[in-house]
């Protein structure tokens, strides 16, 4: 058993070595939840905190995801070493935006906000590799991976969770924050109401090599079908997202590279060269997810589990990271010595996400509505507005920064 987990104490006189009493349990390691134990660890070190993950350690995650300059920031004070995380070939330094078949289009450049990039490229896999060294570091942090959690019963002082896995526990904690992904364990069990709707759109996502070198341009192309982003990523290699309809997704699935390649080329355009190569294609069904409640008695959803959104603007992780800093803030300022947190600190903290919720969400799903209609007038409009972003390069700064998931591009949490 791992020292860590040795040091909780065990919470009844029945207890076995397979209790547990935690001060905060985090149920998912993923991306988010990692980063919510470390922050809240960091905010209060004479905590307990139990991450379990169903997971193996280092798992893979073939996603590569576009962060905002706050979110490397947060993950920097987090103490996750992020010098391994992005290459300097990895830097947004222009974003060009267009339609196909359309007239318009538009460029983003960092110089004009004075930036020194406009977003960096991670692969989400080194990321979560980045966060569980960190969380390792912790001493009041205790790591259970390959360890699912089963059910949640709630009484008064406590929440009681069965496990199962490697390292299966009876666990009781004062708070439960669920970071279970989109398809939230806790949130179903809780019966918690939800918005979700189908986009009937799959994202294609590979690795491209390409002939020549993308000089820090990162494309998005809105197409009849889908948008396609390309993230630069390393020397002439960019990482593609390709949303297509879900009903023809297995039969790109299932077409050889060279025949993805010549695809993807007539679809994209030679904007950025020739794709010669491909690599690490997987595919993730898109859909919108919104928790009606973030707080349920001594449960908090965050990330994932709270809200899965469509990747069209790269805004999923970074809207997850402001969960983590809101939730760090929330431990630090209001739980008790013992751990305590007063219900209506919780709902306060859930009044004050709701509206970064919608905000980002109503965005995100209002970009891949517009971008998705054929309507003729709808068509001439956004024509109009992409060749009058290009000429008011000011009507572009919010593009800029929704496409780059930043909450406020001047710095702003
Ligand atoms: C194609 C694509 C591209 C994207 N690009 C971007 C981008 O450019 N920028 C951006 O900001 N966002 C992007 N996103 C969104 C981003 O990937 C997600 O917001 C982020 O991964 C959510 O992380 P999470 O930790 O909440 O959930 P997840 O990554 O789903 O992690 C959930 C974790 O919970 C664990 N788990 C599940 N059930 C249990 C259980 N019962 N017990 C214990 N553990 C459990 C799982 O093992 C997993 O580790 C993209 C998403 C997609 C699909």
């Amino acid at each position: 058993m791992n020292s860590k987990i040795e040091k909780s104490s065990a919470h009844s006189d029945k207890a076995s070595a397979n209790d547990l009493d935690t001060d905060i349990c985090v149920s998912g390691g993923g991306v988010v939840g990692g980063l919510a134990a470390l922050l809240s660890a960091q905010a209060r070190p004479d905590l307990s905190i139990t991450v379990l993950d169903a997971s193996p350690a280092g798992q893979q995650d073939p996603r590569t995801l576009a962060l905002a300059r706050t979110t490397i920031l947060t993950l920097q004070r987090a103490g996750v070493d992020t010098t391994r995380l992005v290459a300097k070939t990895a830097e947004i330094q222009h974003i060009h935006v267009s339609e196909r078949g359309g007239a318009g289009s538009t460029t983003l450049h960092a110089a004009t906000y004075d930036l020194p990039s406009l977003g960096k490229v991670v692969s989400a896999q080194v990321l979560q590799e980045a966060i569980l060294a960190a969380c390792q570091q912790h001493p009041n942090i205790s790591w259970r991976s390959e360890t699912s959690l089963q059910s949640v019963a709630y009484e008064t002082d406590k929440v009681n969770l069965r496990t199962q896995g490697k390292q299966a526990a009876h666990i009781s904690t004062k708070l439960l924050v669920a970071a279970d992904g989109g398809r939230s364990m806790i949130r179903q069990q809780l019966k918690i109401a939800r918005r979700e709707e189908d986009y009937g759109q799959t994202a294609l996502i590979a690795n491209l090599t390409l002939d020549r070198d993308h000089m820090g341009w990162a494309y998005e192309r809105f197409t009849e079908h889908g948008p396609i982003a390309l993230l630069p990523c390393g020397a002439r290699q960019m990482a593609l997202v390709w949303c297509v309809p879900s009903d023809s997704a297995e039969r790109y699935r299932e077409l050889q590279d060279a025949d993805f390649l010549a695809a993807l080329q007539s679809e994209f355009g030679f904007r950025a060269g020739r794709f010669s190569a491909v690599s690490g294609r997987a595919s993730y069904p898109l859909y919108l997810l919104l928790a009606e409640r973030a707080v349920f008695h001594r449960t908090l959803l965050i990330g994932n589990a709270c809200h899965t959104l469509h990747p069209i603007a790269g805004q999923g992780y970074n809207l997850g990271v402001r969960d983590c800093v809101d939730f760090a803030r929330l431990i630090g300022e209001q739980a008790s010595a013992d751990g305590e947190v007063a219900h209506r600190a919780l709902l306060e903290y859930e009044r004050q996400r709701q509206s970064d919720y919608k905000r980002i969400a109503g965005l995100t799903d209002g970009l891949v509505r517009v971008f998705s209609n054929q309507h003729a007038p709808l068509v001439a409009a956004r024509n109009l507005g992409l060749l009058a972003l290009r000429k008011h390069s000011l009507l572009s700064y919010p593009l800029a920064r929704a496409a780059m998931g930043y909450r406020n591009l001047l710095g702003e949490r």
